[in-house]
């Protein structure tokens, strides 16, 4: 291959495919585009309408300043050098052949779709959910707008102490009023609304307050809600109290999370409506139901910690039970990846295997994807935050500008690498397809719809509604 005809260059620019228009496929698009010595253009594309993946579907519409980055995302999706493709779905309208034929390298950042089961019995029991449907339900993510809560029941459980439990239970625990300013879908704040008689939101942790995963921010600020109290017995932090956290070995969240319960444990609470009670050292083993055939009540079994073998305390079971009600239950015990055709799948960790962000055919034989590099929960698995996401498309990207180095044969190039390919193949198929320029559309009508209703947003929770919105192309 010529010189000039290398894939990086300002006269062959790398064109590179993003698959998934979350925070990791933003920060992947962005270390690209920064990226002394390789000239790159950037196609984007996500199977919904609307960009922005988890911080439009997954981040608490009662938490706008997290969506703050969105402002970041749209300077990079409005530059010269990037575009949107949405509303196009792999293995539907647009196979992987068809990317590695229009594009040198193919970035999937797809995330995790799907969520972990507990395979336990009365799993599938209605009222028994998965925190990322209610989440997406309330969210207003068109694949979950379908689902209906019922969560007017005396008590409530979530299963799980990350932030996503966190965020689940303070949502449950809120009154409408705050939540009807948000962006919540309209069906869920209605819904919400009609919620009198909750009282008790129950959060059940498997091991102890020194190995809950949720941050000092989000417990504080459920520890400050308008609606509900905080209830930390006595009992959940014993023996914890004035711990010496260095010589435990905690990190600095560990010791403001630890420090903050054992500070709770000792406040009186304040009366409020509804109060969220953490239960630690304890693990579903049966979701019950209750005469009307719905969930009515968890068994609990008491745990104890033992040292993992890996340098932690992993929770074992003692043998001794309890049974707690819960009308509704959401486990909040992780997210996973779901494989995406013609894409190497892990089975194991529900993520797309791969070395140094190189997609790998398989874990075992390590053998590359020529040209298809992994980002964001599809590489690492649902963990950190926002930013943590920066940090490791950067790595990603570190990777991908090696192997397009000049001077050195590049691991694939693209058959057809014109700008209008892949608009053609689009069109031929008959794939409408939304722009950055659609998006604003929509952008600007849901924002207006909001305010209509005195809301900061209104959201599309429909494709099809969103396209008969938009019209033809
Ligand atoms: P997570 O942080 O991994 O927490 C999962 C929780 O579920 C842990 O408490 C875990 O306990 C528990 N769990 C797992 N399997 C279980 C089982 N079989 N039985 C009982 N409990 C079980 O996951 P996440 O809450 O889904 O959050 C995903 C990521 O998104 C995290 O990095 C989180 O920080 C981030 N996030 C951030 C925000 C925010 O910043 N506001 C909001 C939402 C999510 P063990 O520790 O014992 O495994």
């Amino acid at each position: 291959m010529s010189q000039s005809a290398h894939p990086g260059t300002a006269e062959r620019p790398l064109r590179a495919a993003i698959v998934g228009s979350g925070p990791s496929g933003f920060y992947a698009a962005e270390a690209l585009l920064s990226r002394a010595g390789l000239a790159a253009s950037i196609d984007i594309f996500d199977r919904l309408p609307t960009p922005y993946g988890l911080v439009r579907g997954g981040v608490a519409p009662d938490h706008q300043n997290i969506k703050g980055v969105i402002r970041i995302y749209e300077r990079i999706i409005s530059g010269p050098r990037v575009r949107f493709f949405g509303n196009v779905k792999i293995g539907r309208d647009l196979q992987v052949a068809d990317l590695h034929a229009c594009y040198d390298a193919v970035i999937y950042a797809v995330g995790n779709e799907s969520d972990q089961r507990m395979r336990l019995p009365g799993e599938d029991l209605p009222g028994c959910h998965s925190a990322t449907e209610f989440v997406g339900w309330y969210n207003g993510h068109p694949d979950f707008t379908h689902l209906a809560f019922d969560p007017d029941v005396e008590t409530a459980a979530v299963i799980g102490v990350g932030n996503v439990a966190m965020d689940v239970a303070r949502i449950l625990a809120r009154d409408s009023g705050e939540l009807a300013v948000t962006d919540m879908a309209r069906y869920a704040v209605d819904q919400l609304a009609k919620v009198t008689k909750l009282k008790t939101i129950y959060i059940i942790g498997r091991r102890g307050a020194a190995q809950a995963a949720f941050s000092p921010k989000e417990i504080k600020e459920i520890g400050a809600l308008k609606n509900a109290d905080l209830i930390v017995g006595d009992e959940q932090v014993a023996g914890l109290a004035g711990k010496d956290a260095a010589a435990e070995g905690w990190d600095i969240e560990t010791k403001q999370n630890v420090e903050f319960l054992v500070r709770k444990a000792a406040e009186k609470p304040a009366g409020k409506p509804r109060r969220i009670v953490v239960r630690f050292l304890v693990s579903p083993v049966e979701f019950l139901a209750g005469p009307d055939g719905r969930l009515g009540a968890i068994k609990l079994e008491k745990n104890e910690l033992v040292p993992d073998g890996k340098g932690g305390m992993k929770a074992k079971g003692t043998g001794t039970f309890e049974t707690i009600e819960a009308g509704i239950a959401f486990k909040a015990i992780g997210y996973r990846g779901v494989p995406l055709p013609g894409v190497p799948y892990d089975e194991r960790r529900g993520t797309i295997p791969s070395v140094e962000g190189r997609v790998v055919e398989d874990p075992e034989t390590r053998k590359l994807v020529p040209g298809a590099y992994v980002v964001g929960w599809a590489k690492r698995g649902p963990s950190g935050l926002i930013g943590t996401n920066k940090t490791d498309s950067i790595a990603t990207i570190e990777s991908l500008a090696a192997d397009f180095q000049p001077g050195q044969t590049p691991p694939a190039v693209a058959k057809d690498a014109r700008a209008e390919a892949m608009p053609e193949l689009l069109t031929s198929r008959g794939v409408r397809w939304v722009s950055f320029e659609d998006w604003k559309r929509i952008d600007e009508e849901e924002v207006r719809r909001g305010k209509a209703n005195g809301k900061i947003r209104e959201k599309f929770v429909n494709i099809q509604e969103v396209l008969k919105f938009l019209g033809p192309a």
